[in-house]
């Protein structure tokens, strides 16, 4: 049984999930002239990323858009240029990874992270820095090899490391992790609380893929870790980019075959079965905050809840 498919809210864009429109062309980034032919190209834009934060700003019509220069007024690398693609009129664009952002180029532009700038990013800016954000997670965390331990160099326009001592060559990674709804019988939604959240904040259960797993098994193992829930039919919905530092969360509807709960203790400390009436009241009296913001945990709730969730109403 699904409850998703005449859901007015089940075609709108999740944050992060939604076609950026650029195409990665992938086949140029072992080009060299090709590569600094693009570069210098009036045409191309550069925005700086640093320690996942990019500079955005506001435009004249409300919309907020990435900070982005022609190549000739980027700040100088020789490494860390990262080539993410073009756009359908040909235009090309780079992400430089520097330690810090560029100044302020004006009053209203200001650093953001993908947890704020993904609210507020037309679909080609936000996919534009997640990739660049995913890339700069990977180079800093692998400058070494993990097959000899040498040090590795960045190649293929940010998207390989190549070891000069052994040669072996390392891609940039994705750990897939499952997020999961899950309903009973009576449709009601499974929440749970994890140990270290703010009080009051429930949520999906999700958690890894662990080697030589599917993800069917991964949802049904992870539910049961949890919760104590056993799982059967479960349901793709969409996926997200998490690079936090490197995940693809994968986001399912699963439907329980039993409804005793018993949490873990360790990373749930409490997980509740939900009605859309307990939630409503939940939310309304402020006894619980939702998922909020891009994650793709919001939108897993709204849509089994059927509209946008409830806002709390002001405590007299
Ligand atoms: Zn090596």
């Amino acid at each position: 049984m699904s409850t998703l498919s005449s859901d007015a809210t089940a075609h709108r864009p999740i944050g992060l999930t939604a076609p950026s429109g650029i195409d990665r062309a992938a086949h140029h980034r072992l080009d060299e002239a090709w590569l600094a032919a693009a570069w210098s190209h009036p045409t191309t834009r550069v925005f700086v990323v640093s320690g996942g934060q990019v500079l955005i700003d506001d435009t004249p019509d409300g919309r907020t858009e990435l900070v982005m220069t022609p190549s000739f007024e980027a700040p100088l690398t020789e490494t860390h240029r990262y080539f993410l693609g073009t756009d359908e009129d040909g235009v090309r664009y780079f992400a430089l990874q520097k330690d810090s952002l560029p100044g302020r180029m004006d009053q209203s532009a200001r650093p953001a992270g993908l947890r704020e700038a993904g609210m507020l990013l037309s679909a080609r800016d936000a996919g534009l820095m997640v990739h660049a954000v995913a890339l700069e997670n990977w180079q800093r965390l692998h400058r070494f090899c993990s097959r000899c331990g040498e040090r590795t160099v960045i190649a293929a326009a940010g998207h390989i490391r190549r070891c000069q001592a052994c040669g072996a060559e390392h891609y940039p990674r994705t750990d897939p992790a499952v997020i999961m709804l899950v309903t009973d019988e009576e449709d009601r939604a499974l929440l749970g609380r994890q140990v270290h959240w703010p009080e009051g904040r429930f949520s999906t259960l999700a958690g890894f893929v662990e080697p030589g797993e599917s993800i069917e098994t991964s949802v049904a193992r992870e539910v049961y870790e949890e919760a104590g829930v056993t799982v059967g039919e479960v349901e793709y919905i969409a996926s997200q980019p998490w690079p936090f530092p490197s995940s693809l969360m994968l986001g399912f509807m699963a439907r329980a075959t039993s409804s005793d709960i018993t949490v873990d203790g360790e990373e749930i400390e409490e997980a509740r079965w939900f009605s859309r009436e307990d939630l409503r009241t939940a939310i309304e009296t402020g006894e619980i905050l939702p998922p909020v913001g891009i994650s793709i945990a919001a939108r897993l709730v709204e849509l089994w809840y059927g509209k946008p969730l409830p806002k709390p109403l002001p405590q007299l």
